[in-house]
């Protein structure tokens, strides 16, 4: 296989690096392994167990495992009450299933636009798309870099609305000494495999308010009343009662078992990670990039994606160009994202065109991320390094 200018690849093919690619010890494998041995692989001990260890991280009141941060921000929007018609801004610069969300339970996203250097929604775009029917705020961390929580909260106080906070990007983010969702109504979490920590397929909603609580625990199990979740317990079976109709949201044990070995390693990965993102940022720093922006003060960024934006008109190629030129080099990289508006069918849907979000737009045609796992070898992340070099400046 051939690099794009017909050369030998800086990576060879048997050893291409995925993009994304999850970190997974031995630990990890003994506990699923553990879990099948005691059968017990659906909701249960080790799902308790997780539940406890996310509470305690992020000291929150309540913690919620369930199967996806999509089911995570369904159920939170679900239990905020918005309902048919009721307006959510978000961002334009996020994975389509937060917008899904909004969509699925009822409300109507609206889009507001992001900032150019941050990448993450302009607090000024929010308070200009507020309406009479605007009932939250989504806000996505994005990248990891937490958002500027002190005006969106003054906003929400100011227009009395709630906050939903996608962290799919940032467990380990905090911004003024607050973690990452915890400034909001409802915090959503990820362990999707590409993400920061995973549990395979997984999410977790944290909150403070019981009633909400206890409402995304119904809903995530068939919108069963509380005792259910004991009903096959060594407690005995007991009868449960449908008092909505609910979803199959639950996380299982097998995937929590994967999950608490994650956690312990939370901190380990973020710093192989910043090590990554600094390497890079100092590597990269005479090429046609926009290198992503330090970290704003008093934040903690969670170093989720590097994504440096190509500098098209200077290099005098697309995106897509350098995309292919560096899967040719053997290294995997990603987009994130084109904006939600670029979807056809939430162009269609939503009544949304080109020009609508120009800073959105400008970092959708730009962007490109590169491989930022935890568990990157300094060979791989070297070979990294002389791909984007070669492909910038050949
Ligand atoms: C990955 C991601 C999600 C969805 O997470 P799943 O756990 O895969 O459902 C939501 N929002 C953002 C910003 C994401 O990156």
């Amino acid at each position: 296989m051939l690099a794009i200018d017909g050369g030998r690849p800086v990576r060879p093919k048997d050893r291409f690096i995925i993009f994304g690619a999850p970190c997974i010890g031995e630990e990890e494998i003994s506990e699923v392994v553990d879990s099948m041995r005691k059968r017990w692989i659906g909701t249960g001990p080790k799902v308790a167990r997780f539940e406890e260890v996310f509470r305690e991280l992020k000291g929150r009141r309540h913690a919620i495992a369930v199967n996806s941060c999509t089911a995570a921000l369904h159920l939170a929007i679900l239990a905020l009450g918005i309902r048919q018609g009721d307006e959510v801004i978000t961002t334009p610069m996020t994975f389509c299933a937060t917008v899904n969300a909004i969509i699925h339970a009822g409300g109507i996203p609206v889009l507001a636009d992001c900032e150019t250097d941050t990448m993450n929604i302009s607090p000024e775009e929010i308070e200009k798309k507020i309406t009479r029917k605007t009932k939250a705020i989504l806000v996505v961390h994005f990248a990891g870099r937490p958002c500027d929580m002190d005006a969106i909260m003054e906003l929400a106080r100011r227009y009395d609305l709630y906050v939903i906070e996608d962290c799919a990007h940032a467990i380990e983010a905090s911004y003024k000494g607050i973690q990452a969702g915890c400034f909001g109504d409802v915090g959503c979490f990820s362990f999707y495999v590409t993400k920061n920590i995973t549990t395979g397929e997984g999410g977790v909603i944290i909150t403070d308010n019981d009633r909400i609580a206890e409402r995304v625990k119904m809903l995530a199990l068939h919108g069963m009343s509380k005792d259910a979740w004991l009903r096959f317990s060594d407690q005995g079976y007991r009868h449960y009662e449908v008092i909505h109709a609910g979803f199959k949201y639950n996380m299982m044990d097998l995937q929590a078992a994967i999950g608490l070995h994650q956690l312990e390693k939370l901190q380990i990965f973020r710093k192989r990670r910043r090590e990554i993102w600094d390497y890079y940022n100092d590597r990269f720093a005479d090429l046609p990039v926009f290198l992503p922006p330090k970290p704003e003060p008093e934040t903690e960024h969670a170093y989720h994606l590097y994504t440096p934006l190509i500098d098209t008109d200077r290099f005098g190629k697309t995106r897509d160009w350098v995309l292919n030129a560096l899967t040719a080099e053997n290294v995997g990289c990603g987009v994130h994202y084109l904006p939600i508006h670029y979807h056809s069918f939430y162009k269609k849907n939503l009544g949304l065109k080109m020009g609508d979000f120009p800073a959105a737009e400008w970092i959708g045609n730009r962007t490109i991320s590169l491989p930022l796992s935890g568990c990157l070898t300094d060979d791989e992340v070297e070979d990294v390094v002389k791909a984007f070099r070669k492909v910038l400046t050949g």
